[in-house]
């Protein structure tokens, strides 16, 4: 079966969006393959964002998702990589459409409350460099 990497972000975290981000993801008929809270080291959060390390925001990108404990989540289900995607919304939030997550939750590109792999491949890279063998299903 397909999976996803899904993570809320520590601003997703600090403000109590938890419950009504997997609460969508179940009502979309997905399931629930692993769940942890994780105070991220620079290391891997630099390892997970390694395609965008060029970029003139990756310093801050490193630092937001180290900014505090993120949930880490593996999402199973028949095109659960793209269809995450959609439930996530756009990158920049002020371009996400209302109903996706990002769309009802947040404004700023850099505090967009979740991440979710891109491809099949990213999502098993993702799912090696967050989870350990026995954790999650
Ligand atoms: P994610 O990988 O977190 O799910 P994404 O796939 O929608 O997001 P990417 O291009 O992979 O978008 O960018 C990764 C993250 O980097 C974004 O979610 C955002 O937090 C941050 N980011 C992207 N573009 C910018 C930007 N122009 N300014 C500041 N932060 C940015
Ligand atoms: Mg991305």
């Amino acid at each position: 079966q397909e999976r996803s990497y899904v993570m809320v972000k520590p601003d997703g975290v600090q403000r109590g969006l938890v419950g009504k981000i997997i609460s969508r993801f179940e009502r979309k008929g997905f399931y629930l393959k692993g769940l942890k809270m994780f105070n991220c080291p620079e290391d891997i959060a630099k390892e997970h964002y390694k395609d965008l390390s060029s970029k003139p925001f990756f310093p801050d990108l490193v630092e937001y998702i180290c900014s505090g404990p993120v949930i880490c989540m593996i999402w199973e289900g028949k095109g659960v990589v793209k269809s995450a995607r959609k439930l996530i919304g756009a990158t920049n939030p002020l371009e996400s459409e209302p109903g996706t997550i990002r769309g009802d939750f947040a404004v700023e590109v850099g505090r967009n409350v979740i991440h979710g792999s891109d491809s099949d491949e990213n999502g098993e890279r993702e799912i090696g460099i967050w989870f350990s063998s026995g954790e999650g299903t």
